[in-house]
């Protein structure tokens, strides 16, 4: 296995709250030059077989994947799961669970907007769900947009859906615990998703880093769309002083909103061992 691999092992599909169809990235992770890729929807592992199908067509290699939402110390942090058997039961029965409190909290946000003078959001929402069980503040974000409230999806988080504007509402994920056992129970590697992303103190940040590696989890997400130079240099070098694989991956999610396009970042620095030196054995 090379070092210097175009792997790109986190994006989202319309089976979370991506725009494309697992095809449709497969053929673009393909024409990108992606040399690896994985499927990493929020929460869901609906869109794993046609992954598998899609890159298998494409000739491409392929990762099972997702990203699981997990509170910890009270903010939301984000964990990939990679190259797991996607009929684990209890990674199945988990992220179902995990799922579950989101038409809920949909409802609760649109109740809030409606106070601040946004009608009828959790039904114009609906229209941008592909997966009724997976209702995400992406397809707020859209249908706000559409309504004309907004200019684009970004401008929405920051007025409305970002922690402490009207229309967040807080909500109780996974546990770290649970996430990563269910991702290493289920024969997968856990990988911190984009750090550099947590408003965490670095205390806070010390804390997620060594719960994470005391239950099992051996991997951050080094190179990632959110991240910048100063950000690889930083998480490299909590891979030596965490003794954790690096991961790379786009989070691309949409031609349209997305400013990272699948497989279009720099490689991994030098200095670290990529995730998927581990996975040679999971590949599709
Ligand atoms: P949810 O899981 O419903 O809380 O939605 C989280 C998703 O919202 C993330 O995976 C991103 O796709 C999107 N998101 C979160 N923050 C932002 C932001 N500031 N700008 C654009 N998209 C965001
Ligand atoms: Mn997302
Ligand atoms: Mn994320
Ligand atoms: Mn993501």
């Amino acid at each position: 296995m090379t070092h210097i691999l175009n792997a790109d092992l986190h994006c989202h599909s319309v089976v979370s709250d991506g725009t494309l169809h697992p095809e449709e990235l497969a053929q673009r992770a393909k024409a990108n030059g992606v040399e690896l890729w994985s499927l990493t929807d929020h929460d869901e592992i609906g869109g794993q077989d046609q992954a598998i199908a899609a890159a298998r067509q494409a000739g491409l290699p392929y990762l099972t994947g997702a990203e699981v939402s997990v509170t910890f110390a009270n903010v939301t942090v984000h964990i990939l799961g990679l190259g797991f058997d996607h009929a684990n039961p209890a990674l199945v029965e988990g992220l179902r669970q995990t799922r579950g409190g989101r038409e809920q909290r949909a409802r609760a946000m649109s109740d809030d907007l409606a106070r601040v003078g946004i009608p009828g959001v959790y039904e114009g929402a609906l229209k941008y769900v592909g997966n009724p069980e997976l209702i995400s503040r992406s397809h707020f974000a859209r249908y706000i947009v559409e309504a004309g409230y907004s200019t684009d999806t970004n401008a929405v988080f920051r007025k409305y859906l970002a922690e402490g504007k009207p229309g967040y509402v807080p909500h109780r994920w996974a546990t770290l615990r649970d996430a990563v056992g269910w991702i290493t129970g289920a024969g997968g590697v856990a990988v911190i998703a984009h750090p550099g992303r947590y408003n965490l103190t670095a205390n806070e940040e010390f804390a997620l880093f060594s719960e994470f590696k005391a239950h099992g989890g051996q991997g951050v997400e080094v190179v990632t769309g959110a991240h910048g130079p100063a950000d690889y240099a930083k998480y490299a070098g909590f891979c030596s002083e965490f003794d954790l694989l690096a991961s790379r991956g786009s989070d691309f999610h949409s031609p349209t909103e997305s400013h990272t396009d699948l497989g279009k970042l720099p490689d991994l620095p030098g200095s670290v061992t990529p995730v998927w030196e581990q996975l040679a054995a999971r590949f599709h």
